[in-house]
């Protein structure tokens, strides 16, 4: 499997994907075997999220963006991250057939979002599953997600860029609109910026570009761009194009791309440490005795639960 992913065959990728998403424990060993050997074939790629409302046209820009980089000889790979599954038991982003010319497209790889009982599960296997995509060739990995919850911060803190789609002519441009989200994106794009609303989303695009410089500047000195575009109709998505190469080359000369990857790498591995810490404590086969009597103390108040919790976490870390 490792040898086929990193020869770029596309049944072993999806073969190692499967893996990683698997939550046997001796896969989960196969799995980080399989991750290490991966993150030992260095690559330059470009990492992009690309988020909006259901219905605001993502798929549809997916496909039209993907098939301009195809049509280039760039191999790309298309990741999700829905959390809806995780809420409602069904997803939203994975319900229909999407993306029909690009599923086919030779140079295109297409993934639907991992299952999970939370996010933080959903997206470490979408972290693990850029890492495989990229030993396989992938030169340009979107993360397409829904603004569901806190979806959008997880596919940000993996990505060196953030992109949101956005529609026109809804009257309230900058209302409902998450301000962390603006915060957080590079670039905002309106889409189905043809025919009856072009002109709502010249005046959107103005709208967001005053709003954005409220804000404060980027850190990296990058300045979020707004632009338009039909996906429908493949208007403007050149020019999206030419926007994040920008980005991009800019990134890798200042270095601000690499210390972004520093920095998500640093909260990774401190969230995973986190994660391990939790189920190792509450795998402990004797926990749950104590926890269950700590439990009935605290509901007959002979204990306060501060003091409670202390001496679980005692018990845990010295049980003679
Ligand atoms: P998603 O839910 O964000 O993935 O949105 P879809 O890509 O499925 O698009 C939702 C609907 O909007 C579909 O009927 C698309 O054909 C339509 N749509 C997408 N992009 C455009 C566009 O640029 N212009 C117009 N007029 N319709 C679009």
């Amino acid at each position: 499997m490792i040898s086929g992913v990193l020869k770029g065959d596309k049944t072993a990728l999806a073969r190692g994907l499967t893996l990683i998403e698997s939550n046997k424990k001796e896969d989960r060993t196969n799995a980080n075997m399989l991750i290490e050997q991966c993150l030992a074939k260095r690559t330059q790629s470009k990492r992009i999220g690309i988020t909006g409302v259901p219905g605001v046209g993502k798929s549809t820009f997916i496909e039209a963006l993907g098939t301009l980089l195809t049509s280039k000889g760039i191999k790309l790979a298309v990741l999700a991250v829905d959390p809806s599954s995780t809420v409602s038991k069904g997803s939203i982003l994975g319900d229909k057939t999407r993306m029909g010319k690009l599923a086919q497209d030779e140079n295109a790889f297409i993934r639907p979002s991992p299952s999970g009982a939370s996010l933080g599960g959903v997206a470490q296997r979408t972290r693990e599953g850029i890492i495989l995509c990229e030993a396989a060739g992938y030169e340009v990995i979107l993360i397409e997600t829904v603004g569901v919850g806190q979806s959008e911060i997880a596919v940000h803190s993996m990505v060196d860029f953030f992109l949101l789609l956005k529609l026109a002519g809804a009257g309230d441009e900058l209302q409902g609109i998450k301000r962390g989200i603006m915060e957080m994106a590079d670039a905002i794009v309106i889409n189905k910026a043809d025919g009856d609303n072009k002109k709502q989303a010249a005046i959107a695009r103005s709208e967001f570009e005053r709003a954005l410089h409220l804000y404060p500047p980027k850190d990296n000195g990058w300045i979020p761009k707004v632009l338009s575009c039909s996906a429908l109709q493949n208007e403007g998505i050149a020019e999206i194009w030419e926007m994040i190469t920008a980005y991009f080359e800019l990134g890798w000369q200042k270095g601000f791309i690499e210390k972004r990857r520093q920095e998500q790498n640093k909260n990774w591995f401190l969230q995973t440490v986190e994660g391990l810490l939790y189920t190792q404590f509450y795998q402990d086969p004797k926990f749950q005795d104590q926890l269950k009597n700590l439990l009935q103390r605290v509901d007959e108040r002979s204990i306060s639960p501060f003091k409670a919790a202390e001496e679980l976490l005692k018990y845990h870390l010295d049980p003679s």
